[in-house]
């Protein structure tokens, strides 16, 4: 089998998963667009793991996911208030300002210290909403936090609250990227309700895709009031699954016996495993300790080109240059004691 550090959506679909999506199947002739009884089952589910009676919305991937959310808390006026390296900054293609036909991203630079890389501080959201207030400027309406962050650090439950609280001062909503929500919550060991509306997050997209879902990420309205319509904002962005069963069961695997904070804390601890074996290679720079499910590293130049052309693949474009070690819920240790072998050979130690 082969694996790869490139992503954490390299990886196939776990099997509870795939029992599920096999499951919903064999229930034979289901109503479309989500009027299936597995969509109903999995969205109940999801307010028994939050406690509380959220709203619940299956699209395709995290860039709608996170668009939609957005457009739905925003005005063409208004704007969302994000890191310079959030995913919906860099990495959706301008989705969350034309699905809100216009909002502005206002990008803070994250804090510089090497274990609070990629967070939002609670100064930097201050200083952006207070920086203007007149009427030629859009004016903020929701902070973006991305859990755990692109760096692969993570918001502990009273950094989010802190945020929340200058949010609430400032008539801001919380939004919450949470594409890799399971590996945050594996490794702070927190209560999922505890880190998103128990904080003071109002929309949470909860990522399925990267902890072994074949396709799909829910998006968790926990304050009601704002999904308002949301069901025609899916339907027009073409992210409304006919067969919504499949993307929906699946879930139900991933819900079952914690199988998604299982998944995501073998990833979590993979990522250990191979910063424990290539921290102290002469040539090798790790940015912070793995948080979560990545490592982020220097590596001298001819070192990754050797290991591309060895076949492995991962990005070394991330962070100004750094490398960005992705595991995912099936990394084996003996693929990551291989890849870190060979990243002593090819670093010359
Ligand atoms: C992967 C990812 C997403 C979702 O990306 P899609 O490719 O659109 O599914 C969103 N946010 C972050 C931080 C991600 O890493």
């Amino acid at each position: 089998m082969t694996e790869h550090f490139a992503s954490d959506n390299y990886a196939g679909i776990c099997p509870e998963a795939l029992h599920w999506f096999l499951e919903a199947n064999a229930s034979g002739h289901q109503p479309g667009y989500g009027e299936d009884e597995w969509t109903q089952r999995v969205s109940d589910r999801l307010r028994e793991l939050f406690q509380t009676d959220c709203d619940v919305y299956f699209v395709f991937n995290g860039t709608a996911a996170n668009s939609l959310a957005l457009a739905s808390l925003c005005q063409s006026y208004h704007s969302v208030i994000c890191t310079t390296v959030a995913h919906i900054e860099t990495d959706e293609c301008g989705g969350p300002e034309f699905f809100s036909n216009g909002s502005k991203l206002l990008v803070a630079e994250g804090a510089s210290d090497a274990a609070r890389l990629g967070k939002l501080t609670p100064d930097a959201v201050e200083q952006l909403v207070t920086k203007r207030d007149d009427i030629h400027y859009p004016k903020p309406k929701v902070v973006s936090l991305t859990q755990a962050t692109e760096l692969g650090t993570l918001y502990t439950v009273e950094e989010v609250r802190a945020i929340s609280a200058i949010a609430k001062r400032r008539q801001l909503r919380v939004h919450m990227d949470g594409a890799r929500f399971a590996n945050a919550v594996a490794a702070l060991g927190c209560h999922p309700s505890d880190i998103t509306w128990r904080a003071g997050v109002d929309v949470l997209c909860f990522g399925g895709t990267k902890n072994g879902l074949p396709v799909g990420e829910a998006v968790v309205f926990f304050d009601r009031a704002l999904s308002e319509d949301f069901a025609y904002r899916v339907k027009q962005a073409g992210q409304l699954a006919s067969k919504m069963r499949f993307i929906s069961a699946p879930w139900i695997g991933m819900l079952e016996n914690d199988v998604w904070l299982r998944n995501a804390r073998h990833a979590n601890a993979m990522a250990q495993r191979l910063h424990e074996r290539i921290a102290g290679v002469p040539g090798v720079r790790v940015m912070h300790p793995p948080q979560a499910n990545a490592v982020f590293a220097f590596l001298p130049r001819p070192a990754i080109d050797t290991l591309h052309a060895q076949g492995w693949k991962f990005y070394d474009f991330i962070a100004g240059g750094g490398c960005r070690l992705m595991c995912a819920w099936d990394t084996t240790p003996e693929a990551v004691d291989a890849f870190a072998a060979d990243i002593r050979k090819a670093c010359g130690a």
